[in-house]
């Protein structure tokens, strides 16, 4: 531990498993306090056990308007600041449009984009008042290309590249830094509805990465000085082809 982000709050959506969970884990290594948000109370009591007291959770429901609306002020109320929000809940779609429900399309725009909006609206007053913080959000490389099969997924994940940087531009001038990390096929229980002969080509290709990979991006990020930004880290298995 080098103690890059010493004497920081970080607040990681999301962060009961795959990237929240490894970006979770990278910021504590770099000696932050975590606030572990999730829907999955189970896991977030095994993982605060495991991860010890610089690691707290907040149970929330990012889809349920309530709990989303209380997330940022309760964290408020048990650490008494933020200084790095990393929205990165997220749920997958794929397949074509048609073999969809416009419930479940309702449901990812909502916590891929929706949520983070709302996160994103929370924490704004609170980091200005300051006139510091740090906003990561997690996107995609779907974001960014259209030739994958998932254009619900893609289409949340490219509303929210130009969310960001928009609120780039936007908070510059309050001393908050907006960016986001984009990347390829990660191996998490994100992908576990893709066909298990599709995830064995992936990862014997080479073209499947470890959530470490993206949290070690987000790390990079995070730790530029202050008079530099990252807008977009796109970081891609070395064997994937887009
Ligand atoms: P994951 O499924 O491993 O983790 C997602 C976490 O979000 C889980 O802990 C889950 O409980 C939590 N969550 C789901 N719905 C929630 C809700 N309503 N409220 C609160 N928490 C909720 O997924 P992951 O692969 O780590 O994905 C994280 C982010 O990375 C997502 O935004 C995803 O789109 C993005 N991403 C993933 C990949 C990939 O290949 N896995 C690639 C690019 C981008």
């Amino acid at each position: 531990m080098s103690g890059l982000f010493e004497g920081k709050v970080a607040v990681v959506t999301g962060g009961a498993s795959g990237i929240g969970l490894a970006s979770a884990r990278a910021l504590l290594e770099e000696g932050a306090q975590v606030v572990l948000v999730d829907r999955d109370a189970a896991a977030l009591e095994a993982l605060t056990a495991e991860l010890g007291e610089a690691c707290i959770a907040q149970r929330t429901d990012l889809l349920d308007a309530e709990s989303c609306a209380a997330m940022v002020p309760e964290i408020l109320a048990k650490t008494g600041r933020i200084d790095i929000l990393h929205c990165n809940a997220g749920s997958y779609i794929g397949g074509a449009l048609t073999d969809t429900t416009p419930e479940a399309i309702e449901r990812m725009i909502g916590l891929n984009v929706t949520a983070v909006m709302k996160n994103v609206h929370a924490v704004i007053p609170h980091m200005a008042e300051r006139g510091s913080g740090d906003i990561m959000v997690t996107c995609s490389v779907a974001g960014h290309t259209a030739v994958g099969p998932e254009p619900v997924y893609s289409g949340s994940k490219w509303a929210i590249t130009s969310f960001v940087q928009t609120m780039r531009r936007q908070l510059m001038k309050d001393g908050i830094r907006v960016g986001q990390v984009s990347p390829g096929p990660v191996d998490s229980a994100l992908l576990s509805d893709w066909e298990p002969e599709r995830l064995a080509k992936l990862k014997e290709d080479g073209a499947l990465m470890e959530a470490s990979a993206v949290a070690e991006a987000v790390v990079f990020a995070l730790s530029r000085p202050r008079t530099v930004t990252i807008r977009d880290v796109v970081i891609l298995p070395s064997n994937f082809d887009i």
